[in-house]
């Protein structure tokens, strides 16, 4: 029997998180569910488990704004299982409806930057020497078309920015990883019904984590360094 492809998720608790988890179970990948509370991390892993069958899912405790629990991370995996393949950055929070670019607290943008760029940059750091040893690294940093550059307006400052950088991330971690097969793309999921994305979006969290699972499973000749929501370009 073939080794199983090892894959964290970040913010896998809740939300598109734990179906991303869900689906790569699926998939037969041996699962790191990240979450910053581990006993929810734990209990979404029981769930996984008893809707998949055979599902290989580990709980793991990692807070995305935590240099330390990063590090501990680290030495867990060096443990077990000794390797990752595929990291998912979907960890983030706050899209900030109620905010306004000239009037938005900063002291909120600057939280929302910490999570959701910081968070996913600091794993890609972290990690990036698991996945150059991978022979199919993947790294999925799950952002937003509210933040391409095309879409932006007065609205959501906190939240937008945070993923405007975040694809900027991208494009730079792709050309830093391009020489040892890592492909890294950003994904948007739609309009997810999430705690976030709230009860009237237009998707469900299986279909917005099918548009994330797809960039975590690309073939080696795939697609790098792009911006995609279910497989189709999306500008930047
Ligand atoms: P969600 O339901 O609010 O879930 C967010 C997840 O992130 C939770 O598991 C949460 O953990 C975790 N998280 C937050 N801060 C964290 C931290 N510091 N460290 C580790 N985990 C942390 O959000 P979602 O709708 O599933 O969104 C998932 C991803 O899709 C995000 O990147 C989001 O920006 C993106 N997205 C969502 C939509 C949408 O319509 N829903 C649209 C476009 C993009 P706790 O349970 O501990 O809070």
């Amino acid at each position: 029997m073939s080794t199983p492809i090892v894959s964290l998720v970040t913010g896998a608790n809740r939300g598109i998180g734990l179906g991303v988890a869900r689906q790569l179970a699926q998939r037969g990948h041996h699962v790191l569910l990240g979450s910053r509370d581990l006993d929810a991390g734990r209990e979404a892993a029981e769930t996984v488990r008893r809707e998949v069958s055979d599902a290989l899912v580990q709980a793991v405790q990692i807070d995305v704004t935590k240099a330390s629990d990063v590090a501990a991370l680290v030495d867990t995996l060096q443990q077990s299982p000794g390797r990752l393949d595929v990291l998912v950055n979907n960890a983030a929070i706050d899209y900030d409806t109620d905010q306004h670019v000239l009037t938005a607290d900063l002291d909120r943008v600057e939280r929302v930057w910490t999570t959701n760029t910081l968070g996913p940059w600091r794993l890609a750091q972290a990690l990036s020497p698991f996945l150059r040893e991978s022979p199919h690294g993947r790294l999925v940093n799950v952002s937003s078309e509210a933040g391409a550059l095309h879409a932006l307006r007065t609205g959501t400052p906190a939240y937008s920015h945070s993923k405007a950088a975040l694809n900027a991330i991208t494009i730079m971690l792709s050309a830093a990883l391009k020489d040892d097969g890592v492909l890294v793309n950003a994904v948007c999921p739609g309009w997810v019904r999430t705690d976030m994305g709230g009860p009237n979006a237009h998707r469900s969290v299986e279909e917005g984590a099918a548009s994330v699972v797809w960039a975590a499973t690309l073939p080696d000749d795939g697609p790098r360094g792009g911006f995609f929501r279910d497989g189709k370009p999306l500008d930047w």
